[in-house]
């Protein structure tokens, strides 16, 4: 076993991890500064996460020790996890990552700084890191998270050796489902459904309220036959994707809060003594976080459920078009078969175009439910 196995399907990427290790090991020299990138789903933050682990493990990451636990967990002293909890990454928060990255490690081989979505750097956040990738600290390693190269400005890509993942075969996450002890049955067809993604995959196999929510989202196309039943099937949708991003954030800020509360006294109950100054701007700085994570959650759920809107109509295409490729959605294929009847292959193309203007509408910051809205009444109009 070696923390690498956490990738799924991603053999080359792991090669050069090891390799990367090997080398830092025997003094070959070491890159400080790597960018991983691929699509959702590919496991960007694992393998940064299990590089970091196998950098600091002293037999190149065997998966069981103390520091390769609390290396992938982000409690090891020397590797700074930095998961941006909002749209952006602040140019506070960038001093302080850079700073850091520039102590002596206190136990392992290197200081490991690790941002995942490093795409959500403002452009003052990237140039406060950039010198600090340009002229690195000796052991400091910077791993850098971001779906693609270009979300990064070119002055920090051209500092980074890239890994680039791809989307895991079917096959392969099925198999790693199996593993984690998912029947082999349910293990395919979510492996399918979540597209290749593989902590969809994962919840789609185990969680009867994802399951849920995804039948749900594809009951949408047989709901938009009626002008009406457009805009119930659109405030439907994006309902769905609040009450899916509250599932995951409210537990989060409610125990974030609560901490926050014991560490500056909650002065609710003690009448007459005024909270410290300190104490109110730090609560107020902490909503502010959680409501711009809320915002951010809501808006990656609403974003899934367009994927999966999408391979619906991919779907019906390839019914269509007679294509000798397997459905995404195999258990709705009753369903898929007879819009494809309906309807004609060139209305199909446009209502993916449809789903594919709403994603990019909802990226620039447009409503949900008004881009939402406007994509229900094309799916109708066909
Ligand atoms: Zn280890």
């Amino acid at each position: 076993m070696t923390v690498f196995d956490a990738l799924v399907g991603q053999d080359d990427v792991v090669q050069l991890l090891q390799s990367a290790v090997a080398g830092a090991v025997s003094g070959k020299g070491m890159t400080h500064a790597w960018l991983f990138t691929g699509p959702p789903g590919s496991g960007r933050s694992v393998a940064a996460r299990a590089f970091a682990a196998a950098l600091q493990c002293p037999d190149g990451g065997c998966g069981t020790c103390h520091e390769c636990h609390t290396a992938r967990s982000g409690a090891h002293p020397d590797v700074n996890l930095v998961v941006p909890q909002g749209l952006h990454l602040v140019i506070a928060d960038a001093r302080e990552i850079v700073a850091a990255s520039f102590r002596a490690p206190t136990q392992g081989r290197w200081q490991i700084t690790l941002i995942e979505d490093a795409d959500r750097m403002e452009e003052r956040t990237s140039n406060t890191l950039l010198k600090a990738l340009e002229e690195p600290p000796p052991r400091g390693v910077f791993l850098l998270c971001a779906p693609t190269p270009e979300d990064l400005l070119p002055t920090i890509r051209s500092r980074c050796r890239q890994v680039t993942l791809r989307i895991p075969p079917y096959p392969a996450v099925a198999a790693h489902l199996e593993r984690e002890g998912v029947d082999a049955s349910i293990a395919n067809w979510a492996a399918r459904a979540a597209q290749g993604h593989v902590g969809r995959a994962r919840r789609f196999a185990v969680d009867d309220e994802a399951k849920r929510r995804r039948r749900e989202v594809l009951e949408l196309p047989t709901h938009v036959s009626t002008v009406g039943g457009c805009f119930t099937a659109a405030a439907n949708l994006v309902e769905a994707a609040r009450d899916e991003a509250r599932a995951i954030t409210d537990a989060l800020d409610e125990a974030e809060t609560a901490a926050m509360r014991e560490a500056v006294g909650d002065t609710v109950r003690t009448r007459g003594a005024a909270r410290p100054r300190g104490a109110a701007a730090a609560l107020s700085d902490l909503e502010k976080r959680q409501s711009s994570r809320a915002k951010r959650t809501q808006r990656d759920a609403l974003d899934r459920a367009l994927i999966d809107l999408a391979a619906f109509y991919r779907d019906v295409l390839v019914v269509q078009l007679e294509a000798d490729v397997e459905l995404v959605n195999v258990d709705l294929t009753r369903t898929i078969e007879r819009i494809a009847r309906a309807t004609t292959p060139e209305s199909t193309l446009r209502r993916i175009d449809a789903i594919l203007a709403c994603r990019e509408a909802i990226d620039t910051n447009v409503a949900p439910l008004l881009a939402v809205e406007a994509m229900a009444v094309s799916l109708h109009a066909g």
